[in-house]
């Protein structure tokens, strides 16, 4: 992928984020979000981009200074106890899992790869939502075992239980399709056919089921109802595909992702590099990038990674 597209991509999310951010956890049909707007679930102004793009630049800056994991982890850490990486030095949505991942990184001194919650009611969101720059990664990586491997490594920091790998896995799977020139309902099929590798035997293998109904051939074809929103990684996942696969363009995409109610910020956090990179040629809304706050800390990160995997 050409590095402006790349860079498209990475700030898109963040404008998804930021979007989502002042209807998060309302109930649907309770509002309607027409733009970019502030305050509503939070006391923030318009352009506030949360946690999913904290998260996000902590994992762009660690691959382009190729960090370690315990690096990684610092870097969550300095997010949420200093407000390093955010729109204005202050961290005001940190979810429950990723924050005890950096207190047993932090506080415990726990392995990096052991960080994570391995609960079964510890399936949030948190690592889904910061992980789709590993995509660009992995564009070139022919091992599926490789990229699964590496999933797995990122993931487990903050979300040890295999229902979160796997989240992750079909996620940039889905996103390595897209990027080898796939249509979203091919990269659906294809990563079907992708999970059948996976070792029968494996905790993995056994959470396949989980992602069932989005490997389901007419899964666009759900209606609006039947989309849940909590922050429950195979919700997440569910609603942010099904925007990806209904939507016209990239502009209506999102509204739909942040307007379905529920936990809308990271919704449309990641749908938007689905949405992006099946739209190519539709660049982030300028008037939406334009109100970001802080977006020379965006750039300052997200430009020298696109340049470092772009074309
Ligand atoms: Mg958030």
């Amino acid at each position: 992928m050409k590095t402006a597209q790349i860079l498209n991509v990475l700030r898109t999310a963040a404008v998804a984020d930021a979007l989502g951010v002042p209807a998060e956890m309302k109930i649907r049909g309770s509002y309607q979000l027409t733009g970019m707007t502030g305050n509503g679930s939070w006391p923030q102004p318009a352009g506030s981009w949360s946690d999913d793009t904290s998260m996000t630049l902590c994992l762009l800056q660690n691959i382009l200074e190729q960090g370690t994991y315990e690096d990684l982890l610092d870097k969550f850490e300095h997010y949420m106890m200093f407000g390093d990486w955010t729109p204005r030095g202050i961290a005001f949505d940190v979810g429950h899992t990723c924050a005890h991942a950096v207190r047993q990184h932090a506080i415990n001194h726990v392995p990096a790869q052991q960080c994570g919650d391995a609960a079964e009611n510890a399936n949030g969101n948190g690592a889904l939502m910061r992980i789709a720059p590993l995509a660009f990664v992995l564009a070139n990586q022919p091992s599926v075992a490789a990229r699964f491997a590496i999933t797995k490594a990122y993931t487990t920091l903050t979300h040890g239980h295999p229902r979160a790998v796997v989240g992750s896995f079909i996620y940039l799977e889905l996103l390595h399709e897209l990027l080898a020139g796939q249509n979203l309902v091919a990269a659906l099929a294809a990563v079907k056919v992708t999970l059948t590798g996976l070792n029968p035997d494996s905790a993995y293998a056994l959470e396949v089921p989980a992602y069932q109904r989005l490997l389901t051939e007419n899964f666009q074809n759900c209606q609006l109802a039947d989309i849940r929103t909590s922050g429950y990684v195979v919700d997440t996942l569910e609603a942010a595909v099904w925007v990806a696969l209904n939507a016209t363009d990239l502009r209506t995409g999102l509204l739909q992702a942040v307007n379905l109610g529920g936990d809308v910020d990271t919704i449309a956090t990641v749908a938007a590099p689905l949405l992006a990179i099946s739209h190519p040629e539709q660049p982030v809304p300028a008037d939406w990038w334009q109100v970001m706050i802080n977006r020379p800390l965006l750039d300052q990160v997200m430009v020298p990674f696109a340049q470092k995997y772009g074309d």
